[in-house]
């Protein structure tokens, strides 16, 4: 492809990605992440994966591109927005994370993906595409700081310098050569807050996270109830946890989002503790069914809901 075409191509794809709202955007050419192999695959052998033995299997295909798209040339990467001061109550009400309260994003990022790819498609009808949404095979965050959308803070987390860290990720793989972004500069510097802030120690020295002492992963992932002797650590936490993310000084300006669908439901926001502790499996349905932790069986959570909620409800007595 000539350069004005692939000026051309981008450009389009770019204002597209606009259109359909995305608060990020940009474009990383395909290269083997050989680094990254190393720091997982330590990582893994360290058990820092916890119960997710997935993240250990077909490593190789995980940081090469062209092994999850034949002939992979270019990674688009795009983000969105899902920041807001709108929120639960406090005191002894269990926090939801805030990415866990509107709809499931892996939906509402693939259908804009989709209508990328469809473009692609339009543009050059030889291309080949594959989208992605928080899944294994492709290393997001790496190729997210490639692209330019930010850099891996401390504690792991993508942040970006104008919209801070609290935004989803949306990759698109494709076969044709584009204009490629800058990488973007790490701006943590000698800062350490998430570090500090983390009631658990779950952030390694190294960028990575030892899940089996995170609250996001205790609380959304693991197989077993909370332990009982944890819960007082984690301040209230009930699904997933944005302790370190608000602990960062990027995000001390974030960008509140314009996503409607990413709002917090009326319902989730004004439920009192008893509601909490009274929750059924139609509750949970109907608050959780469409959003991002659906996948996390009643029984389970309710049992962790009712720990946590106790102690938050001593604790406040
Ligand atoms: S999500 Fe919570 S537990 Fe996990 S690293 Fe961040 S502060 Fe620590
Ligand atoms: S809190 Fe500090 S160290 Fe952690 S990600 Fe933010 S800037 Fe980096």
């Amino acid at each position: 492809m000539d350069t004005e075409s692939k000026k051309y191509i981008t450009g389009v794809i770019r204002d597209k990605a606009g259109e359909l709202g995305f608060d990020l955007f940009g474009i990383a050419p395909a290269a083997i992440l050989s680094e990254n192999g190393e720091i997982i695959s330590q990582w893994c052998a360290a058990g820092m994966n916890g119960g997710m033995e997935y993240l250990s299997r077909n490593i190789a295909k995980r940081i090469d591109p062209g092994l999850v798209l034949d002939g992979a040339k270019s990674i688009i990467v795009t983000g969105l927005n899902y920041y807001t001061e709108r929120k639960q109550g406090g005191g002894d009400i269990p926090v939801v994370s805030r990415y866990a309260y509107g709809r499931n994003y892996h939906d509402v990022i693939m259908e804009k993906l989709n209508h990328i790819t469809a473009i692609i498609g339009k543009l050059d009808e030889s291309a080949n595409s594959r989208t992605f949404v928080d899944s294994a095979p492709v290393l997001e965050k790496a190729w997210a700081s490639r692209a330019g959308l930010g850099w891996q803070g401390k504690h792991s987390i993508l942040v970006n310098r104008n919209i801070g860290s609290f935004f989803f990720l949306g990759i698109i793989l494709t076969d044709i050569a584009l204009e490629y972004d800058l990488p973007a500069e790490d701006l943590c510097g000698s800062c350490t807050m998430c570090v500090d802030a983390c009631p658990t120690g779950a952030i390694n020295n190294n960028r990575t996270i030892d899940a089996r002492k995170c609250i996001s992963y205790l609380t959304l992932e693991d197989k077993t109830p909370l332990d009982d002797g944890m819960i007082e650590s984690l301040q209230g936490r009930i699904a997933g946890c944005d302790i370190c993310q608000e602990a960062c000084p990027w995000n001390r300006h974030a960008a509140v989002h314009n996503h409607p669908e990413f709002d917090i439901p009326e319902e989730l926001r004004s439920m009192t503790s008893g509601d909490w502790l009274n929750m059924t499996r139609e509750d949970h349905q109907r608050i959780f069914g469409n959003s991002a932790i659906s996948y996390r069986k009643y029984e389970i959570f309710i049992q962790n809901v009712k720990k946590v909620t106790t102690a938050l409800v001593n604790k406040n007595a």
